[in-house]
């Protein structure tokens, strides 16, 4: 075996149907009293139920969340943190709440509070990102890691089946880069193996039956592992292909993904043998690039970047900027062979 270093990243996680109702003890065990509750505009109501539970100890909704948290937002929470004397902020969403809470701690030191609705798996991280005039500048801080993370998996019953979907091969993207990961170790590849395998079975499941408490449990279990695999290890070229693709061409973030992701494998499979075949282990299949395709279009996601707005005459460009800063991947960067994983991810090719 391997040299390696194993971190383990502090964090309390409270998992389990109807978790929610433990907030209060769990915000008590924050020593805090006066949470700020964060959300989407679409997710005001479930905010308004964490604040009704939460009673007095809630002391303002912000529901002004969005994409990418534009340093405007950012900066506008945190101002009605500050004004409102909160001493704790609850962030109820998915990556983008998450990812606001993320900025106020960023800015204040305030404890957060997660609670996801979503598998995108930002809670189980210190890596923070914050856009300011088209930019998203990303960084890496302890004080933004969620002190205590609630999994309740009746908050997702109601996630559409095709944002589930996407959702969780976004997940898997964590874990299945985490596998050949530059500072991988044991741990996190068991982490990441069983994260895979819990979404590869719960996916199907809810395509076919959406309110399955069984397979939303699996599913949000399967990101929390991938989420914790993301926070711990260095992730390689299918994100920084994502990071670029949702940065300068603004395409949706767990689609493109989805998306991405067979093809960044197929780059880097014969580079990193064990990590594929652990991959397709846990989807059950005999090869991972096309198990995780096939995950993806058996459910009825998008499988080709054309269809989610990227243009032709974009690839070019794109190939440029990926090929712009060297970073630790498997296989080393080649123009051409990225070149053609974007045009195959354009097309919707099967790997
Ligand atoms: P999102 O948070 O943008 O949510 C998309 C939409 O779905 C929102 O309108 C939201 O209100 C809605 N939604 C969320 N949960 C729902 C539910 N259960 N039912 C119905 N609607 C629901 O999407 P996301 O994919 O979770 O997050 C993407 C963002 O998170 C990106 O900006 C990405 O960069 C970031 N992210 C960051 C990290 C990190 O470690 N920093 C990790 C993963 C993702």
């Amino acid at each position: 075996m391997r040299s390696f270093i194993f971190a383990t990243l502090p964090a309390r996680v409270i998992f389990g149907a109807g978790s929610l109702i433990q907030l209060p003890a769990e915000l008590h065990a924050l020593k805090a009293k006066r949470a700020l509750v964060l959300c989407t505009p679409e997710q005001r109501g479930l905010a308004a139920r964490v604040s009704d539970i939460l009673g007095a100890a809630a002391v303002g909704i912000f529901d002004r969340a969005v994409m990418h948290v534009p340093v405007e937002t950012a900066h506008e929470a945190c101002q009605v943190a500050r004004s409102l004397e909160a001493d704790c902020a609850i962030a109820i969403g998915g990556g983008s709440t998450i990812g606001l809470g993320k900025a106020i701690a960023l800015d204040s030191s305030l404890p957060i509070l997660a609670i996801p609705t979503t598998y995108a798996g930002s809670e189980m991280t210190p890596i923070y990102g914050i856009t300011e005039a088209g930019l998203k500048r990303t960084g890496k801080d302890l004080r933004v890691l969620p002190k205590t993370v609630i999994y309740d998996p009746e908050l997702s019953l109601g996630l559409p089946v095709h944002m589930s979907v996407t959702s969780g091969i976004n997940a898997i993207a964590h874990a299945a880069e985490g596998l050949y990961s530059h500072d991988g170790n044991p741990i996190t590849k068991l982490l990441a193996e069983e994260g895979i395998a819990a979404l590869g079975r719960a996916l199907p499941q809810l395509k076919q039956h959406p309110q399955d408490p069984a397979a939303r449990s699996d599913a949000l279990y399967g990101a929390w592992l991938c989420g914790s695999v993301l926070g711990s290890v260095g992730m390689a070229l299918h994100h920084k292909l994502c990071h670029t693709l949702g940065g300068t061409f603004n395409l949706p973030h767990a689609e493109t993904h989805t998306i991405v992701l067979p093809h960044a494998l197929a780059y880097n499979a014969t580079a990193a043998p064990e990590a594929m075949s652990r991959i397709a282990r846990a989807l059950n299949a005999s090869n991972a690039p096309s198990a995780v395709y096939d995950l993806a279009q058996q459910n009825g996601a998008p499988i080709a970047l054309r269809d989610i707005g990227l243009k032709a005459q974009d690839l070019d460009r794109a190939s440029e900027l990926v090929m712009q800063n060297q970073y630790p991947n498997p296989r080393p960067l080649e123009r051409a062979a990225i070149r053609a994983l974007l045009q195959n991810a354009f097309d919707g090719v099967r790997p």
